[in-house]
């Protein structure tokens, strides 16, 4: 019940990621309707429902459009898991600032990069140049295409693609 269910607005955009119990209930409630299961049934002791794998809300949704959310998660995800400085893969990663806090560096997507702990050690409370350290991509914000954003539901979740794409 917990699997992940794509939802889409009314316009087709795609706007969340829902648990299976949850988008069962938007679409007995008839908020929502089922635009692909392909997951089989779930038995209840007076029926079965299929198990849907993307709904679609029947009123328009308003929101902003998503943007990636500034986690140290989603900054490992953007730096593919690489040290920015030395460019090793590795499992423990840090977050470093590039120009540090106390000489009024940001918290945002451009002052912030991934950093393998040695690296992280060397520079210090410096930025790159005083160290002579050089980034290996400039630092900025994510693209907040659906396909970024739901990235780590598609490998799972083949059949979402055509409805990802392009928005
Ligand atoms: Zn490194």
């Amino acid at each position: 019940m917990q699997a992940p269910v794509l939802v889409l607005n009314a316009n087709f955009e795609p706007i969340n990621v829902c648990s299976t119990r949850r988008a069962i209930g938007l679409v007995l409630n008839e908020k929502a309707s089922l635009v692909l299961n392909g997951r089989g049934e779930i038995k209840t002791v007076s029926r079965s429902y299929p198990r849907p794998s993307i709904i679609r809300l029947d009123h328009m949704v308003k929101r902003p459009r998503l943007r990636v959310r500034l986690t140290k998660r989603e900054i490992l995800r953007r730096d593919d898991y690489t040290c920015q400085y030395c460019g090793q893969h590795l499992p423990h990663l840090t977050i470093d600032h590039v120009i540090p806090r106390r000489l009024g560096g940001k918290h945002s997507w451009d002052n912030l990069v991934a950093a393998c702990p040695s690296c992280n050690h060397r520079k210090g409370g410096r930025t790159p140049e005083q160290v002579q350290m050089h980034l290996l991509h400039v630092p900025k914000e994510p693209p907040s295409s659906a396909r970024y954003l739901f990235a780590r539901h598609l490998r799972e979740n083949e059949e979402w693609m055509p409805f990802v794409e392009g928005w």
